[in-house]
């Protein structure tokens, strides 16, 4: 049994959301796009969604902020609600494939049971799921919104083995399922935490393999095939 995470590990986030700057700015008349405006959009978005995973932020809150927040380092004179609007729609269709996502997901699926496990609105991922052509390799899709818990608390794994239990695997058990994901935070701690066997992918290594306490570390998801 294979959980995965969907946002940085399936499909690219950071390429869509380059994309969705460069194209949204330009369509709003803001200050062109430059590379360097991009970790500022990082360094805000992961500061809000460690709060997110730690529950002291609600998603809600999150878009309401994230892109006021975001202006106001980029000293841009723009409405935050208005750009996340953007962002959002833009976002419900985007599906910029990982290296290797594809061929792994077929690969897997021969092999084993496979489950989507995503923090984000549910109507969204499964969205960008359809249309990343991604969809029928899973059996199962977890996501946040529709569970009301987020990686990495306890609810929301306890949610995903209760409906894999009651549905085909009764005597499923922690240890006989792998997480696969690119956050230490939210899949790494949550697997351990739960039990489970764990994967990180590092698509740039920054962490090396004794700093993180995964089962296993990969930089391109084609090495995933050696391990699974
Ligand atoms: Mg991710």
């Amino acid at each position: 049994m294979v959980l995965i995470d969907i946002d940085n590990t399936l499909l690219s986030f950071t390429g869509y959301v380059r994309e969705a700057m460069r194209e949204g700015f330009s369509f709003y008349g803001l200050k062109p796009y430059t590379e360097a405006m991009f970790p500022v959009f990082e360094k805000i978005n992961n500061s809000l969604w460690r709060q997110l995973e730690q529950g002291t932020l609600t998603f809600e809150e999150l878009i309401k902020c994230r892109w006021d927040l975001i202006f106001k380092e980029l000293e841009i004179d723009f409405d935050g609600i208005i750009f996340e609007e953007y962002f959002q729609k833009r976002l419900f269709n985007s599906a910029v494939p990982e290296d290797g996502a594809e061929d792994l997901l077929k690969y897997l699926s021969r092999k084993y049971t496979l489950c989507a496990a995503s923090n984000g609105p549910y109507e969204q991922q499964m969205n960008r799921l359809r249309v990343g052509k991604m969809r029928d390799y899973f059996s199962y899709c977890f996501i946040s919104s529709q569970i009301g818990a987020q990686k990495p608390s306890r609810q929301f794994f306890d949610h995903c083995f209760r409906i894999l239990r009651e549905a085909e695997f009764p005597g499923l058990i922690p240890e006989e399922v792998i997480i696969i994901g690119d956050s230490i935070s939210s899949d790494i701690s949550g697997g351990i935490n739960y039990g489970m066997q764990t994967c990180l992918y590092q698509k740039n290594m920054i962490y090396e393999r004794s700093d993180c306490e995964a089962n296993h570390v990969v930089s391109s998801l084609s090495e995933i095939k050696n391990i699974l």
